[in-house]
């Protein structure tokens, strides 16, 4: 089969890792990729939201499967268009990519689906959201209803901080209770009304130690979640998944792709944060490392509709996933920087080292991005997996990187 891999982070560097090693692969492109991927891939110079140069390039070259690793160009139509074109795709229409493209669209199907989540409303109406958050009080969230790359929700402590909120993140909005306990990110491959659990993971949004600063695109993450083993990740995939998945059918607008599903593990259970329609990254490299089956047919599958004889396996040990990134990231990464070491970090038993934001430069690896490199362990416990993971950090060389000490502790 040949495949065009689109993105150009670590979790894509994860994807393109297992496809690799698929035995019915014929050829590997990624759209744009990295320094990383090009040692297994070839590289072609399109951006990731270009979805008329990737389609015209798929014909082109007779592609038989696309992957999408990011949201952007599945929420642009790329499924779509590949779908007009007769290419299979393993990712969601943009029908169906609206769950993570509006909180209110995925409010209101996981209420029809009856899916358990925080009570909510949408505001159009900035007098309204105001005398709603002064009625119910704090704590309590506000959300912008759009993509916002993480900084349309604030978690109101107070009833100032809402109305802040209010009019900082304006119209419309979403307004809903204050949901408390764990985090844990839920994985599935989806096809229609059919869902194969991958796993769950954790990841650790804040830049700084202790999850402090500012909110990044993710520093690091660890698999599986401390107490939320396989049988309970079925649990959570019957509660908050597969309902979601007929009344998507129901409506005339079927989900395949990877669900993210962001749970808060509360006293009375699992309850449903948001949606991703994509891998999370760092998850993804975390999870990734430890899937022994082949990843090729269960795309395939899920971009056919028919997840029946899909064959998903993972090994059942511990792995983490430690961001290396630019001093200055996320407000200003420092470009440039020699990175050596990733061979002898890729030495550690159990370590693999996946690139982003990295480049070639004459020959010489340099850092070119916020988020550079995502080391990655896995073994039988997570103790072990941390201690692995952070060896092959040490054995890194790169002046102007910066990385969370804290990842699994
Ligand atoms: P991200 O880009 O981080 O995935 P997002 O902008 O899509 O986030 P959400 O995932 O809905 O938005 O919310 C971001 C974070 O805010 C959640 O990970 C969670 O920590 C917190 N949060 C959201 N909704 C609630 C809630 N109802 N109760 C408590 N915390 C919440």
């Amino acid at each position: 089969m040949r495949v065009l891999l689109v993105g150009s982070g670590g979790r894509e560097h994860a994807l393109a890792t297992c496809l690799a090693r698929s035995p019915g692969l014929s050829a590997l492109f990624a759209a744009p990729g990295n320094p990383g991927m090009a040692e297994i891939a070839t590289l072609v110079p399109l951006k990731a939201n270009d979805v008329p140069g990737l389609i015209r390039f798929a014909q082109e070259q007779s592609i038989d499967l696309l992957v999408p690793g990011p949201e952007a160009p599945l929420v642009a139509g790329l499924a779509d268009a590949c779908a007009e074109a007769g290419i299979r795709c393993a990712g969601p229409t943009r029908a169906a990519a609206l769950l993570e493209g509006s909180k209110a669209f995925t409010k209101e199907v996981a209420d029809a689906a009856g899916i358990p989540t925080a009570k909510w409303e949408r505001f159009d109406n900035e007098a309204d959201a105001l005398d709603f958050v002064r009625r119910r009080g704090a704590p309590i969230v506000v959300k912008a209803d759009g993509l916002a790359a993480g900084k349309g929700v604030v978690v109101a402590q107070s009833v100032a901080e809402a109305e802040d909120a209010v009019r900082r993140l304006g119209m419309p909005l979403v307004i809903e209770e204050c949901l408390v306990g764990r985090e844990v990110s839920l994985f599935a491959f989806c096809a229609d009304d059919k869902a194969v659990l991958i796993g769950a993971a954790r990841d650790h949004k804040r830049l700084g130690e202790g999850d402090t600063g500012p909110n990044t695109g993710g520093m690091g993450a660890i698999s599986p979640p401390p107490g939320f083993d396989r049988a309970a990740q079925e649990q959570a995939l019957d509660l908050t998944v597969r309902p979601m998945l007929a009344e998507m059918v129901r409506r005339g607008t079927p989900f395949r792709g990877v669900i993210f599903a962001g749970l808060m593990l509360t006293e009375d259970g699992p309850r449903l944060i948001e949606y991703n329609v994509r891998f999370g990254d760092p998850e993804a490299q975390a999870l990734l490392i430890r899937l022994e089956s082949d990843l090729l047919p269960v795309l395939a599958a899920l971009a056919d509709g028919n997840l029946d004889n899909a064959a998903v396996t993972f090994s059942d040990k511990a792995s983490i996933s430690v961001v290396l990134a630019a001093k200055g990231y996320p407000d200003a990464p420092k470009k440039g920087g020699r990175i050596t070491g990733i061979e002898r970090a890729e030495a550690v038993p159990g370590v693999s080292v996946f690139h982003a934001g990295t480049k070639l430069a004459d020959g010489v690896l340099v850092a070119d991005g916020g988020r550079v490199l995502t080391v990655c362990a896995t073994a039988p416990t997570m103790e072990d997996a941390r201690h692995r993971a952070y060896e092959g950090v040490q054995a890194i060389q790169w002046d102007n990187g910066i990385f969370r000490r804290d990842i699994g502790v």
